[in-house]
């Protein structure tokens, strides 16, 4: 029978059967002390502790203690067994140990976690930041230009301050723990510290504030109208220090970061500063050279030489036609890149009527150009 293997309960404090309460609560103390297991790392303090608790909760109550020395363990484990026994053991146990430590200079220990706990709860926590990205044209980044941002953000209570509490009504002492922001459990003789749930573990009570319901915080809705600079690059972060989300028990707002997307173009490639275009021209115009009309982001049209003996691919580089520099006041450049239009003598026919005579004419200038060397040598 589990009864009969069960130690006798003064034997576990060490005390006499005819022992006064006051030994059985200084043996209590003494052993209590020795075997807490936040103190004690011994696997075994666990279980001490656990019958040394069970012990004293018997023990040290007169009416419990005449039921035991007349019954022993029966008295309490004869029907429903530990259902009974857990009744019985209704005492605020946290209490006896918060007196059992502080007799022997450990107040200090329920005092810093305390602490502790309070300041983990109130530390002010920086607002989250916000990021809304921008898409705009190359040709806004080109001139620069404003985006209005609409936001939906958290901004401070103005009725608690942001404190999330209604100030008017002070502050109590929690009646559920009593202050120590926790509070204990047992579970058969096992005790467990939980966080206090009345008190969130600050041990205070406050009454919420009725506006933001305790968040500290409303969301409203803004339009921010945000200047963008001439030059921005796909990607360029414009921050806006304090315009992000409020913080928490008083910590700063957050950030709002504006990320500047920009649309590819049609017509112009993009690479830092400068810009490319590509254009054709006739292949009597790349043999002869002449001058095109190459279109700008500013809108205007400029004239580009293209030199005699221009081939496929060449770049011709226009200074300062480029993409504005954010630093500065010059431009990057231009670059216009070449290609050599072939044309096909069934589309003139079709398109014209003159691809014979292209051709007749075509033939006989072959007939002067000189043979080039077959095969090209690799630049090494
Ligand atoms: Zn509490
Ligand atoms: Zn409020």
């Amino acid at each position: 029978m589990a009864q009969s293997a069960k130690k006798d309960y003064y034997e576990i404090l060490g005390v006499p059967r005819n022992a006064t309460q006051e030994d059985i609560k200084k043996a209590y103390r003494r052993l209590a002390r020795k075997y807490h297991p936040d103190f004690n790392k011994d696997p075994q303090a666990q279980e001490k502790f656990k019958e040394i608790n069970e012990a004293y909760q018997i023990l040290s109550d007169p009416e419990k203690r005449k039921l035991y020395d007349q019954y022993g363990h029966s008295a309490f484990s004869a029907q429903g067994g530990e259902g009974f026994a857990q009744e019985v053991f209704s005492t605020n146990i946290g209490d006896i140990l918060e007196e059992v430590f502080r007799g022997f200079g450990f107040e200090d220990i329920f005092e810093r976690a305390t602490r502790e706990r309070r300041k983990a709860y109130k530390r002010p926590i920086k607002g989250e930041d916000i990021y809304y990205t921008a898409q705009i044209t190359l040709e806004e980044a080109f001139t620069g230009t404003t985006v209005k941002i609409p936001l939906l953000r958290e901004v401070a209570c103005d009725v608690c301050q942001g404190s999330g509490y209604d100030r008017s009504k002070g502050e109590r002492v929690c009646p559920t723990c009593g202050g120590r922001g926790e509070i204990y459990q047992r579970q058969f003789f096992v005790t467990i510290s939980q966080t206090c749930p009345t008190c969130a573990g600050e041990g205070i009570i406050r009454d919420i504030c009725s506006k933001c319901k305790g968040r500290g915080s409303l969301p409203i809705k803004e339009e921010l109208t945000v200047r963008i600079p001439p030059g921005v690059d796909n990607g360029s972060k414009i921050l806006f220090e304090g315009r992000g989300h409020a913080g928490k028990n008083g910590g700063p707002y957050g950030d709002l970061y504006v990320v500047v997307k920009v649309l590819p173009h049609k017509i112009f490639e993009r690479k830092g500063d400068n810009l490319y275009v590509d254009v054709n021209v006739k292949f009597t115009e790349a043999v002869l050279g002449t001058e095109i009309d190459v279109p700008t982001l500013s809108g205007d049209k400029i004239k580009v030489k293209i030199p005699p003996g221009t081939k496929e691919g060449d770049i011709i580089r226009v200074s300062d036609q480029g993409m504005p520099k954010l630093r500065g006041n010059s431009k990057g450049d231009l670059f216009v890149r070449v290609h050599i239009d072939v044309p096909k003598l069934g589309l003139m026919d079709k398109m014209f009527g003159n691809g014979k005579r292209i051709k007749h004419i075509l033939e006989e200038l072959d007939k002067l150009l000189p043979e080039p060397s077959r095969i090209k040598e690799r630049e090494t």
